[in-house]
C-alpha cells in the first residue's frame, strides 16, 4: 500500500474536494440549488469532424462572441466555464505563498478553491450590512494583491454592487493589481455591465458565461473580456485547444437571431416567476426577509434555515442552505425555476408549518 501523503503537495494534502450544488447529498424532483436556467434546449446536434483538433472552430466563437458584446474579438478568450478563467488568472498574475487575491465574502466560492489550490493568499474582506464593498478596508489593505474578484450581481446574496463603487475601485487600483468582475448573471440585468469600462480600464477583467441564462451550463464554457495585454499573458498558460468542437459550435449556434430571441424571452419569463415568487413569499409569516436581487436566484432569510431547507428537500425540492457563511445566517439560495415549478415551491412553502 502506497502513502499517497508522501507524493502530494503540502497545501493540496488538507484540500477536500469542493462541494458542487450536485454534488450535495439529496433526491429531488425540483431543482433549485444550482442556479442553471430550468428550460431544456430544443435544438439537436449532429458531430462528424470529430478528429480533427478544433482550432478555426474556437476563433469563430471568439469572433460570434464578439458581435454579441460589440468588443474586438482580440480581447476575449474562451475558457472551460468561468471556472477555468477564475482559475488562469490567479495562475498566471499570483506567486505561490506571497501575492495575494481580495475576496468580498459572502461571495462566490470558487476564486478561494482555487486560490487555495495554487497556494495564493487570501484578503477576505467582509461586505458591509448591506452586502455593498467596504471600500475604505479595501484601500488600505491592497499591498501584495494582485487580483480583485468582484462577483456582479454577486452570488449567493444576489445584489448589485454600486456602479459609482466599482468606478471608484477602478481609480483606485490603477497600476497597483488588476480587478476582475464576474459577471455570471449580467443578463438578467445587462444595463448593469461594466463591458464598457474595458476600453477605459486596461486592468479591469470582465468574466462572462453561458452556464446560466443561456442554459449551456453543461458545456462547459465562459469568456475573460479583456486588454489585449491581459489576453496576451493568459494565452502562455491556456491549454492547446482547450474547448471541444461540440461545445464551441453549439455555443457559436446560441448567438444566432432566433436564439438570442429565445434568450430574451427566457430572461423576461425568469424574471416574472422571480417577481411571483417574492410575492408570494413575502405573505408568509415564518419569512424573515426576501433580499433584493438582480440575478436568477432569490436569498431569503428565516428562524431557521436549517428546518426550512430539509422540510423542502423532504418534498423532494432542493435548494440551497447558506447558513454556514458570514453575514448569511439562516439564509437559504432559491434558483428561480418555471412557473410550474414556482408553483409547486409556493404550495410546499404553504403547506409546511414552520414555528
Ligand atoms: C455559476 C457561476 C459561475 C459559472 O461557472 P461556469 O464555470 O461558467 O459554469 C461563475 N461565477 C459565478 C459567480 C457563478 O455563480
Amino acid at each position: 500500500m502506497i502513502d499517497i501523503n508522501k507524493f502530494i503537495r503540502k497545501n493540496i494534502r488538507k484540500l477536500t474536494p469542493y462541494q458542487s450544488a450536485r454534488r450535495i447529498k439529496g433526491d429531488g424532483d425540483i431543482w433549485l440549488n444550482a442556479n442553471e436556467l430550468p428550460f431544456m434546449q430544443k435544438k439537436t446536434f449532429f458531430f462528424k469532424n470529430l478528429n480533427r483538433y478544433p482550432d478555426k472552430e474556437y476563433k469563430l466563437l471568439l469572433k460570434t462572441y464578439s458581435k454579441y458584446i460589440k468588443v474586438n474579438y482580440k480581447n476575449i478568450l474562451a475558457t472551460r466555464g468561468s471556472d477555468e478563467a477564475v482559475e488562469l488568472l490567479i495562475k498566471a498574475f499570483c506567486e505561490p505563498k506571497k501575492d495575494c487575491i481580495m475576496i468580498f465574502p459572502p461571495t462566490y466560492d470558487m476564486y478561494k478553491v482555487y486560490a487555495n489550490i495554487l497556494n495564493v493568499k487570501i484578503i477576505s474582506l467582509t461586505q458591509l450590512k448591506n452586502f455593498q464593498i467596504d471600500i475604505i478596508k479595501l484601500k488600505t489593505s491592497i499591498e501584495n494583491v494582485k487580483l480583485i474578484y468582484i462577483c456582479n450581481p454577486n452570488n449567493p446574496t444576489g445584489n448589485l454592487i454600486n456602479s459609482e463603487d466599482i468606478i471608484e475601485i477602478l481609480n483606485f487600483t490603477k497600476n497597483k493589481c488588476l480587478v476582475v468582475i464576474d459577471e455570471a448573471y449580467i443578463e438578467f440585468c445587462l444595463h448593469k455591465t461594466s463591458i464598457n469600462l474595458i476600453s477605459k480600464f486596461e486592468h479591469l477583467i470582465i468574466l462572462r458565461t453561458l452556464s446560466k441564462a443561456f442554459g449551456l451550463a453543461s458545456i462547459r464554457c465562459g469568456f475573460i473580456v479583456a486588454h489585449v495585454k491581459i489576453i496576451n499573458v493568459i494565452k502562455k498558460i491556456i491549454a492547446p485547444y482547450p474547448l471541444s468542437t461540440p461545445t464551441l459550435d453549439i455555443a457559436r449556434s446560441f448567438f444566432s437571431y432566433d436564439s438570442l430571441q429565445i434568450l430574451q424571452k427566457n430572461i423576461l419569463e425568469l424574471n416574472k416567476n422571480k417577481k411571483k415568487l417574492i410575492q408570494e413569499l413575502k405573505k408568509l409569516s415564518y419569512v424573515k426577509k426576501i433580499f433584493p436581487s438582480s440575478a436568477n436566484f432569490i436569498l431569503v432569510s428565516f428562524n431557521s434555515s436549517k428546518k426550512v431547507f430539509s422540510k423542502l428537500l423532504k418534498n423532494k425540492i432542493v435548494t440551497r442552505d447558506q447558513n454556514f457563511k458570514i453575514l448569511l445566517k439562516n439564509c437559504i439560495r432559491i434558483s428561480v425555476g418555471t412557473y410550474k415549478e414556482c408553483t409547486s415551491l409556493i404550495n410546499i412553502f404553504k403547506a409546511i408549518e414552520i414555528k
